[in-house]
């Protein structure tokens, strides 16, 4: 019996919460609107354009040919063996190990893990480079 007034007293509580929850929410969501509503179109337009322009950046940038459209050939130079080393490869993370799978500028950081590459091999006199 105790068991059952304690899911009880639960179940209104978790209740409550939600319809709180959602109240103040929905009230959030209403000064947005109303922000949005009375914006002058002069204000409104660029914002959406920026905000569908970012979007589209964020999804196009996903794409492995845009990547690689970015991504022509670069090099930098040896200032050991004077020998140009490619920087736009398919280069293997020092930290986490793996390969990007795309054409990347060495300097970006990992698909994988976000880190930034400090150094590269000079694949000609295997010593290493500073970026
Ligand atoms: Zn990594
Ligand atoms: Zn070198």
């Amino acid at each position: 019996m105790e068991t059952a007034i304690g899911v009880l007293v639960g179940v209104i509580m978790v209740g409550v919460l939600i319809a709180f929850i959602y109240q103040v929410l929905e009230s959030i969501v209403q000064e947005i609107v109303d922000f949005i509503e009375h914006m002058p179109i002069y204000i409104s337009i660029p914002i959406a354009l920026i905000v569908v322009g970012l979007i589209l950046y964020f999804i196009l940038i996903r794409f492995s040919w845009v990547q690689n459209m970015s991504n022509k050939p670069r090099y930098v130079i040896c200032p050991y063996c004077d020998k140009s080393i490619l920087f736009t490869l398919d280069w293997e993370c020092r930290y986490c190990g793996e390969f990007q799978g795309v054409v990347r500028a060495v300097n970006k950081p990992c698909i994988h893990c976000r880190r930034k590459s400090k150094n590269i091999w000079c694949s000609s006199c295997k010593k290493e480079v500073l970026l």
